[in-house]
Formats: structure tokens, C-alpha cells, sequence
């Protein structure tokens, strides 16, 4: 062990998966940090090293094991936690000698576990955290976790099993945390969760307070106060509920980013169902084209599944064919699998393998298509961007319609005098079917 005088010890640190556990990551890391303990790169270096596993669906389950093996290997000391922590006995028999398993969000076990494997020091150099926390993200970007959990039990998914039902922050809270990354210079707050557009439903929308004023925990009212601080607001994780139409004006008000992340996963009713999907009845492509008449630039990102079980040809055109007429801008795809555990295992008519693959080639050349034409629909136009990186060639950046490490970039070739984080009015010069090129006019 490699106590120094001034601290409390060395953590590795390896966090894996969604946003949602990188928030939980930051938690760890910023009360680790607050107490003293160094957070280092190598396992050499480290007393103990933490891993933040993902469960999410089978490749996920792989990584998460092949990252505890190698910090096993590399360091020895492994203490697991996330969600697949949730299933201590499969982590087990495969990594029979990690130190401690723990599930999701349970920061303060993790954090005493720490404490028993290297003692904290009794001076906690609690100035060297900053008022922000530590965060994993870029200083620009931030994500603001609002929720935990979900009331949902869509067959395909198991993270209800694993975080448990909704469970909304204080709205006070929420906004208090958002303040302090703005105070501390973030420009872009990434709003995530389970389900967003829940948010407060299990707190019956209870009324917060914040900077002298009630406040709704609710999530138009969230986005009009996260709308006067006057930095760049982007939602993700947003069922299409008829509460998302109170949203869309402060989109077209340029309130908050004319963004929706909608994770779709599938258009037939038929399909829908047997996912048990949220808000799956509601007349999905009527609305987003009422909400395209009051917010034109609104940009939709979703995901789908192909293959689900029970998925006939018939179903599979009426999800290309809903893709013709919803026009959405960004969209990801994956072929069913099998989380363990999850409810839809047990549902007959399971897709053969190939069928699974031609129909997510041919849902990929249409979308193909369709997202670059809308691309190239932006050229010629100006828009705002965001500054990710300067690098040898010029500056690299995000508009507004794309959010980080999901979507596409903007390359500001020979612009090496910007700064990460400056906001810039691009004119767009050229476009492929992800990416956009421009100069700052
Ligand atoms: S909405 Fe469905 S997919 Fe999303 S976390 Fe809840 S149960 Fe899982």
C-alpha cells in the first residue's frame, strides 16, 4: 500500500456503460476524492482498483467481465459495483476472488469498502475537489442525472430488476447541481435518466424550491428553469407522453436545444405491446408532425430493435415503412438479444438469426438514406456549434442537433484558435450522412 502524507491512498478507477452510471461513477470519484484519495490511470499504481460494471444486454455483460479480469490480473485488489454488481453470483463464478460486489448507485457501500481495503486519512483535503464534483465528461458538457429507476417493464430490458422503480431528485436538488456546473463553466447540460418525461411522477410532481420561487418537480417546469441559465439544455431518454407537447414551444422559443431523444424501439402496435413498451398507443407520427409545424428544426434521435420475437415480415415493413414517414434525423439500431433474466426470453416465435440480419441491413440503407438526406438539407445553413476539440487541423464541434459521442460532429478545418467550449455561428459548407463540415461566420 502506498499511503503518502498527504493521501489517503490510490483508487484505479474503470467505469463502463451508460451515462447514467458514468454519473454514478462521478459520485464515487468526487467522494473519494473529497476524503483524500487519489484517483490514478495505471493499476500498477493503485491500492485498490473500483470497476463500474454495465448489464445492460449480453455484449455489455462481456465487457463488464473482461474489464474485472483484467484488473484482477493487472492489480488484484477489485472491488465491483453497477449494475451487473446486482448479480453477485454470475460475477462469482467466473471472478470468484473480487474483494466486494455491490449493485447500482450504492456509492456510500463502495466508498466504505474503499475505506477497509485503505484506511482514509484524517485530513480530508476536501479543497482539492472542486464545487462541480469530479466529472468524467469534458468541463463543457455535463450530464444531469434527474431520476433513478423506472416504473416501466418493457419484456426486453432488466434495469427495473436492477435500479429498482422511479425515484426522482428533489427538484431543488436538480437545479442546485445544474447551477454549480454552470458556476463552473459548463456550457451544455445533458439531461438523462430512465425515463425522463417521468419525472416526479412518483413524487406526484411534489412543488420544490429554488432561488426564492416554487418550482414543480415536473419536467416542463425542470426545463424552464434549466432554460435561464443560459447554457445549451438537451433531453434524452424522453417517452412521447402528451406531457413532450408542452416542451416543444420552449424548443421553438430556443429555450432549450430542439432535441428529442426518443428510443422508439419499434413501430408496429403488435410489437410494441409485446415489449410493453411506454406510451406505445399514442399517435406517434401525427405528433411529431404537429410538433415539426411549431419547432421546424426540432431534431428526432431514436433507436430500434429489429428481430424482436413475434416480428413478422409485415411488422418489420411497418417499421420501415414508419421510418419513411417520420423522417427522423438520427437513428441507431440493434438486433434483438437475449439479456438474461429478461421477460421476452420466454416469448415464442423467436427470429432466426439471418432473418435478424437482412432486416437490420435493409432498416440501415434506408435510414442511410433518409438521414442523409436530411444532412444534406443543412448546408448552406447557419448554425450554432460547440467546440469539443482543437486539433492539429482545425477545430472539431457538435451542433446543436447532435448531441456528444452518439451523433455526428462539425469540422471547422484551420480554425485552431478557437477554444474548447466556445459556442461559434457556423455556415455549413458540405455534409456526408453523419458528419457536417462549415466555417464560423
Ligand atoms: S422504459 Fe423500459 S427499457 Fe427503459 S429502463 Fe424502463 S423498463 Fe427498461
Amino acid at each position: 500500500m502506498s499511503q503518502t502524507n498527504n493521501s489517503s491512498g490510490k483508487v484505479g478507477f474503470v467505469s463502463l456503460g451508460c451515462p447514467k452510471n458514468t454519473v454514478d461513477s462521478e459520485r464515487i470519484l468526487t467522494k473519494l476524492r473529497a476524503e483524500g484519495y487519489d484517483i490514478v490511470p495505471s493499476y500498477h499504481d493503485a491500492d485498490v482498483v473500483v470497476v463500474n460494471t454495465c448489464g445492460f444486454i449480453d455484449s455489455a455483460v462481456q465487457e463488464s467481465l473482461d474489464a474485472i479480469g483484467e484488473a484482477l490480473k493487472e492489480n488484484g485488489k477489485v472491488l465491483v459495483t453497477g449494475c451487473l454488481g446486482a448479480k453477485e453470483d454470475q460475477i462469482r463464478q467466473v471472478h470468484p476472488n473480487v474483494m466486494a460486489v455491490t449493485g447500482p448507485h450504492a456509492y456510500e457501500t463502495v466508498v466504505n469498502q474503499v475505506h477497509e481495503v485503505i484506511p482514509p486519512q484524517h485530513d480530508p483535503f476536501t479543497s482539492l475537489v472542486p464545487p462541480q464534483g469530479i466529472k468524467l465528461t469534458p468541463r463543457h458538457y455535463a450530464y444531469l442525472k434527474i431520476s433513478e429507476g423506472c416504473n416501466h417493464r418493457c419484456t426486453f430490458c432488466i434495469i427495473p430488476s436492477m435500479r429498482g422503480d422511479l425515484d426522482s431528485r428533489p427538484v431543488g436538488s436538480v437545479l442546485d447541481e445544474a447551477k454549480r456546473l454552470v458556476d463552473n463553466g459548463v456550457k451544455e447540460l445533458l439531461v438523462i435518466s430512465q425515463d425522463t418525461s417521468a419525472y416526479g411522477v412518483d413524487i406526484k410532481y411534489r412543488t420544490g424550491f429554488w432561488d426564492g420561487m416554487p418550482v414543480k418537480s415536473r419536467l416542463q417546469e425542470l426545463c424552464e428553469q434549466l432554460g435561464r441559465m443560459g447554457v445549451w439544455v438537451r433531453l434524452h431518454y424522453v417517452y412521447p407522453y402528451p406531457s413532450v407537447d408542452h416542451l416543444i414551444p420552449l424548443m421553438a422559443e430556443g429555450k432549450i436545444l430542439p432535441y428529442l431523444d426518443i428510443p422508439f424501439q419499434h413501430a408496429s402496435e403488435k410489437i410494441l405491446k409485446l415489449m410493453k413498451r411506454p406510451a406505445a398507443s399514442e399517435k406517434v407520427l401525427q405528433r411529431i408532425q404537429q410538433w415539426r409545424e411549431i419547432c421546424p428544426d426540432l431534431t428526432i434521435r431514436s433507436t430500434f430493435i429489429v428481430g424482436f420475437p413475434g416480428e413478422t415480415e409485415e411488422d418489420f415493413q411497418e417499421l420501415l415503412d414508419f421510418l419513411e414517414q417520420a423522417q427522423l434525423d438520427r437513428v441507431g439500431c440493434f438486433k434483438y438479444s437475449p439479456v438474461d433474466g429478461a421477460a421476452a426470453n420466454e416469448l415464442p416465435d423467436q427470429v432466426d438469426e439471418a432473418v435478424k440480419e437482412e432486416r437490420f441491413e435493409r432498416f440501415m440503407a434506408l435510414q442511410q438514406q433518409i438521414s442523409a438526406a436530411r444532412l444534406q438539407q443543412k448546408i448552406g445553413k447557419t448554425m450554432q456549434v460547440i467546440i469539443d476539440e482543437v486539433v492539429e487541423e482545425g477545430a472539431v464541434g457538435r451542433s446543436q442537433y447532435d448531441a456528444p459521442e452518439i451523433d455526428g460532429q462539425v469540422f471547422l478545418d484551420g480554425q485552431t484558435q478557437l477554444q474548447v467550449g466556445d459556442i461559434v455561428t457556423v455556415k455549413i459548407e458540405d455534409a456526408d450522412e453523419y458528419d457536417m463540415w462549415g466555417q464560423p461566420v
